[in-house]
């Protein structure tokens, strides 16, 4: 089950493996900064959820992350309701889904100063090529991969780019990489298909 348990501990290397470019980003931004504004935080929180991080396992990903720029009280007081709020333990109880990616590219638009939304749509052109140039080796500046890519972020085909971006990246033919779906529509599906593709490696390496 690609849903199964996923620990604090292991977020890091899933996130290497099997993230999104979305919530790669906001990932690599809160391992910098050790903050994310609130938009950044409800989107990769969720996400991460969806991904089998229990709520208990939440807070600790979430404490270690603040690290020092926190005290505990800090924490606490303002932090561990918000993540309780959004495991629908807390206020009306409300079991929030992981959003998708039309509610990423389309609501709450990102300023300047956020890292949240969606990178194909939300980055300038020159900076969507240098955060992709640096997070996969297996894209080289000015190859037909990345032409393709760039094309289709320039006519706004933003899940069109996602799909040939895990395509590469999973060494997996164009048009196959999700499976039934043809194209990117969810960040969770991006994880669970990743994931997948995994466990079938293994188990063919393993006979
Ligand atoms: Fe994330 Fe969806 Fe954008 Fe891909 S298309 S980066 S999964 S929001």
């Amino acid at each position: 089950d690609s849903t199964a348990a996923v620990t604090a501990e292991m977020v890091d290397d899933v996130a290497r493996k099997h993230f999104p470019p979305c919530m790669l980003n906001l990932y690599e931004r809160l391992k910098r900064d050790h903050h994310l504004k609130h938009f950044g935080r409800l989107q990769l929180g969720l996400f991460l959820k969806g991904i089998g991080l229990p709520l208990e396992e939440a807070v600790v990903f979430w404490r270690r992350m603040y690290g020092s720029t926190m005290t505990d009280d800090k924490f606490n007081k303002e932090y561990r309701y918000n993540i309780r709020h959004s495991y629908g333990q807390e206020g009306r109880r409300a079991n929030y889904p992981p959003k998708s990616c039309t509610q990423i590219l389309t609501s709450n638009q990102p300023g300047t100063q956020d890292s949240h939304g969606c990178p194909f749509r939300h980055f300038s052109p020159e900076n969507l090529q240098s955060f992709l140039l640096s997070t996969y080796p297996q894209l080289e500046r000015g190859s037909p991969d990345m032409r393709d890519i760039m094309d289709s972020v320039k006519s706004s085909h933003y899940h069109v780019a996602c799909t040939r971006v895990f395509e590469i990246t999973h060494n997996v033919k164009r048009g196959e990489g999700l499976g039934n779906s043809e194209s990117v529509s969810h960040p969770n599906k991006w994880t669970d298909r990743s994931r997948e593709l995994e466990k079938e490696k293994l188990a063919i390496l393993n006979g």
